[in-house]
């Protein structure tokens, strides 16, 4: 499993590659604790059912599409239809439907934002919920 987080004590952004057994990972930077908040599902790698960095038991799948490079194909398409009488576009179309059904799904972690790659247990999270995305963003923004 790797793992795109920031440093809860440092705010250093990296990456942490897990592998099972699980054993304790630092911070790169502060060597501060990453992993606090395991279950013993998570540490048997059976689910991911609460982030083990923040504690939190919300997290959420998604695409893990690259939506920049998506605008700059539509882009193309768009620039290049006049010339190729719209099959560009048709083209970009298709390119666009093969990424989506090809890009693996990441799972995020609501509260912390914590990404978790290459694992099966993010096919057993549940999809984006934008109601408990904006729950926790109001909890982030009144905490000073
Ligand atoms: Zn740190
Ligand atoms: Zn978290």
């Amino acid at each position: 499993m790797e793992l795109k987080l920031s440093c809860p004590h440092c705010q250093k952004p990296q990456r942490q590659l897990l592998s099972w057994p699980l054993g304790p990972s630092f911070c790169e930077s502060c060597q501060t604790p990453l992993l606090v908040h395991p279950t013993e599902s998570f540490l048997n790698q059976k689910q991911l059912d609460q982030c083990p960095l923040c504690g939190s038991a919300h997290l959420y799948r998604r695409k893990d599409f690259n939506q920049k490079l998506g605008i700059v194909l539509v882009v193309l398409g768009v620039a290049l239809a006049y010339f190729t009488y719209g099959v560009s576009l048709l083209i970009v179309t298709f390119i666009d439907f093969f990424l989506v059904r090809k890009v693996k799904e990441v799972g995020v972690c609501y509260q912390c934002k914590t990404e978790f790659r290459n694992s099966p247990l993010v096919a057993g999270l549940e999809p984006f919920d934008l109601e408990l995305f904006d729950y926790y963003r109001n909890l982030r923004a009144r905490v000073p």
